[in-house]
């Protein structure tokens, strides 16, 4: 199988082509059990070891300490939204928020509903260009946590250096960008991402917890919204998302085989650069996020009109580079490069870029 199409989805995004194999293998019979990932109970011993097995790759490729607990929820990194305050802000103590685009904003309206909530800097009077300075955020002595989104996939900012929070937990929504680079996993007290970008399909999301923050939920919480009976029943309190662990299983085999999250970091930087210096040659392109803030994994960008931009991503995905109208809150262009967009895919959308200017100025 080698397809000649480039995916620039934002999410459910493209997929490594091995792991498509596997899957495919997999859904016909799965390890030799004669059954398929989709038939096989989520008890059974095989499907047990795999489980086992994806924690055990991605504490290996992430370099998770064992005083964190590797869960697969499901409810999209969306029901984090909600986990998270139900289960780590108590009454009497504030979380700090950091609003920094869409999926922070609406994290924040949730968390509001659950508790007391200061927004510590916001960007949204500049329609999110950039991440707030550090001398910008406003951390609460003691707060319950400070939560942040790394990777703002719609308006394709990223941080590169996260916040000092000292002793109050930092807790980042890293959907749009978990495996895409080294993070050192112990800054944090908690991690989530909805799998459907780096990790695997959409319908299972990764939660990483720092173990002393499980068992903070008020008595009164339903068991499914509560970290803990998840924790205890290793991800399987109720039916997990069998068939999408299985693809999560995959993905992580396939980083693996690339050499590890710090080559896959090397040839996101190279893809990242290839695009940008395009947007740095002219005015033709302009991005929409300032350059200190600029993503690898979503480029955002606009051409002079809007017809111009209409005419980009219908050319651009009859020639196989799909997916790349921006979110409307942008407009424009935008570029999603995750992991398993390979270089040429860069290559061919940076030669592509080059030529509809030359033929469209
Ligand atoms: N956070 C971020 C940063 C996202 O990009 C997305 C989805 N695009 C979400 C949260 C919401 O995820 P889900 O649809 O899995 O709930």
């Amino acid at each position: 199988m080698t397809r000649d199409i480039f995916i620039f989805n934002p999410g459910p995004a493209m997929m490594p082509e091995p792991v498509l194999e596997s899957t495919s293998k997999a859904v016909l019979n799965f390890a030799n059990t004669g059954m398929s990932i989709m038939e096989v109970s989520h008890r059974a011993k095989e499907f047990d070891a795999l489980l086992e097995d994806t924690e055990k790759r991605l504490h290996k490729i992430m370099g998770i300490p064992d005083t964190y607990k590797v869960l697969f929820l499901q409810g999209g990194a969306t029901l984090q939204f909600s986990m998270v305050p139900i289960n780590l802000l108590p009454a009497g103590k504030v979380a700090d928020y950091i609003d920094t685009g869409y999926f922070a904003s609406r994290a924040i309206k949730e968390a509001k509903l659950i508790g007391k909530v200061n927004v510590a800097a916001s960007t949204k009077e500049i329609n999110y260009t950039r991440l707030p300075a550090p001398n910008e955020i406003k951390l609460t002595k003691d707060a319950a946590y400070c939560h942040i989104t790394s990777n703002n996939t719609i308006y394709g900012t990223q941080w590169q250096t996260f916040p000092e929070t000292g002793n109050v937990p930092l807790i980042a929504d890293m959907s749009s960008d978990i495996l895409s680079r080294k993070v050192d996993v112990s800054k944090f007290g908690l991690i989530y991402a909805g799998a459907q970008k780096n990790m695997g399909p959409a319908g299972v999301t990764c939660v990483i917890i720092r173990k002393d923050l499980v068992g903070k939920a008020p008595a009164n919480t339903p068991s499914m919204l509560d970290y803990k009976p998840h924790v205890e029943n290793n991800s399987s309190y109720n039916t997990c998302p069998v068939t999408a662990i299985f693809v999560v299983h995959e993905v992580l085999k396939w980083i693996e085989d690339q050499g590890g999250v710090a080559n896959i970091e090397a040839t996101n930087n190279e893809k990242a650069k290839l695009i940008y210096n395009i947007l740095d040659s002219g005015d033709y392109y302009k991005g929409h996020a300032e350059k200190g803030s600029r993503s690898k994994m979503n480029i955002t960008f606009r051409l002079p009109s809007e017809a111009l931009e209409e005419k980009f991503a219908s050319e651009a995905s009859k020639r196989g580079l799909k997916g790349l109208k921006g979110h409307r809150s942008v407009g424009g262009i935008r570029a999603s490069m995750y992991n398993a967009v390979p270089l040429a895919g860069a290559q061919k959308l940076a030669e592509f870029m080059k030529e509809f200017k030359k033929n469209n100025s």
